[in-house]
């Protein structure tokens, strides 16, 4: 039985001001349509197809049986935070202290608890667009604001004149997200040293989004701000996370490691929020993260469908689609599909019309580029199927040939 409403309620301010998270939506719908026994192509939420990594399910069945179901300290215990700092110890060259790193109910929660601990009300965090649709909402909702800069297509890598241009006196941060959710942009070492240099000038935090780290393509490099400029260290708020890397979404467990000062405010909020991400899940991730487990076939398959969609999205009529070099998703341009009809005669006014046309004339989920800040493109998560791919392309393009 689904609730029904009794009575009218008044929300906060803030809620009222937050959108729903559009990724989520999407997700949802495919599932719902999936449920009703639709067969549904979902393109929609960026989670990978692979099942967690055996071993790693094993370390977390080890840690039930063995009563590891406890709270934890409220930024998760030490061995985790040990294994994060030599993880990055090791893929980055960065030096963190355990008690320089929370760990956090995934990427997300790490994202917010960076934003709350250096961004309060009125105050304004940079964030570079098309941008991930929950970037913008959680500056909402400590009260800030958040100030979207374009970056120009097909490449999508930030100016840093064009961030510097909107630095005022109230500026807290600069949202670096390499590679890019959801345009796959993976930033140039001059893009990342210029966003270091404008951090140093005005004393701004850099918040750094690694989470698609592990997949680059083409022999493309990934640069970590905190590496690449070892003089901005201090600014940087690094978050990572099990969920992409790992195949572990359910899991939800992501992490942020900045400054001491920056830390310990953290752990104070989260203390208050959550308190500690899931015991048993910090127990897989220890695993996860200290035995080794290759998910380089992952990403290689990822690689493989990645030419894949975006040579075929190519041969659709009104799509025009670059090659990302990092991320798992797809970002075609469909501007020359907007002002055309629908059968029904509706006019795909923009892309979460467009989006709308594709599940409802295909059962093809994707989640609209106004989403992400991003109009007149669709984003297409290609962790999934090459069966699937190939299923939803087939329906997209003659979705598109109804179009007139
Ligand atoms: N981050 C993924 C996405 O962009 C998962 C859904 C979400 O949390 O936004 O699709």
């Amino acid at each position: 039985m689904d609730g029904a409403p009794t009575r009218t309620h008044r929300l906060s301010d803030m809620v009222m001001r937050i959108t729903a998270s559009m990724t989520i939506r999407m997700e949802e719908r495919a599932k719902a349509l999936a449920a009703q026994g639709v067969r549904v192509v979902a393109f929609a939420a960026g989670e990978p197809d692979f099942d967690t990594p055996e071993p790693v399910k094993e370390a977390a069945i080890a840690a039930i049986r063995q009563g590891f179901t406890k709270y934890t300290a409220s930024s998760g215990i030490r061995e985790l935070r040990e294994a994060i700092a030599a993880k990055l110890k090791r893929d980055q060259g960065l030096e963190y202290a355990w008690n320089e790193i929370v760990v956090s109910n995934g990427g997300k929660q790490a994202l917010y608890n960076a934003v709350a601990a250096v961004c309060g009300p009125e105050e304004e965090v940079i964030i570079p667009s098309p941008c991930w649709v929950t970037f913008p909402e959680q500056v909402k909702v400590v009260g800030g604001t958040p100030v979207l800069v374009p970056a120009r297509a097909p490449d999508f890598v930030p100016d840093p004149a064009d961030v510097a241009a909107k630095i005022t006196p109230l500026t807290r941060a600069i949202v670096m997200n390499s590679p890019n959710n959801p345009t796959g942009a993976v930033y140039t070492k001059e893009a990342l040293s210029g966003i270091a240099d404008l951090a140093l000038r005005h004393n701004l935090y850099i918040i750094v989004d690694e989470i698609y780290q592990s997949m680059t393509y083409d022999g493309t490099r990934h640069y970590s701000i905190p590496a690449l400029r070892p003089d901005a260290r201090e600014l940087c708020l690094l978050v990572n996370s099990m969920s992409k890397a790992f195949a572990m979404t359910g899991w939800r467990v992501g992490s942020v490691a900045g400054p001491r000062e920056v830390i310990e405010g953290i752990d104070r909020l989260q203390g208050h929020v959550t308190g500690n991400p899931n015991s048993i899940a910090q127990k897989a991730a220890v695993f996860a993260l200290t035995e080794n487990v290759d998910c380089t076939p992952m990403v290689r398959e990822y690689d493989r469908r990645r030419k894949h969609i975006v040579g075929e999205l190519n041969k659709i009529p009104g799509f025009k689609c670059a090659m990302p070099k990092g991320a798992f998703y797809a970002f075609p341009d469909i501007t020359a599909l907007l002002g055309k009809k629908a059968p029904d005669r509706t006019v795909i006014k923009d892309s979460m019309a467009l989006a709308e046309y594709f599940i409802n004339e295909a059962h093809v989920v994707m989640v609209p580029g106004d989403a992400f800040f991003g109009p007149g493109h669709l984003r297409l998560s290609y962790a999934t199927s090459m069966a699937e791919i190939d299923e939803g392309l087939a329906r997209i393009r003659k979705a598109v040939e109804k179009l007139a």
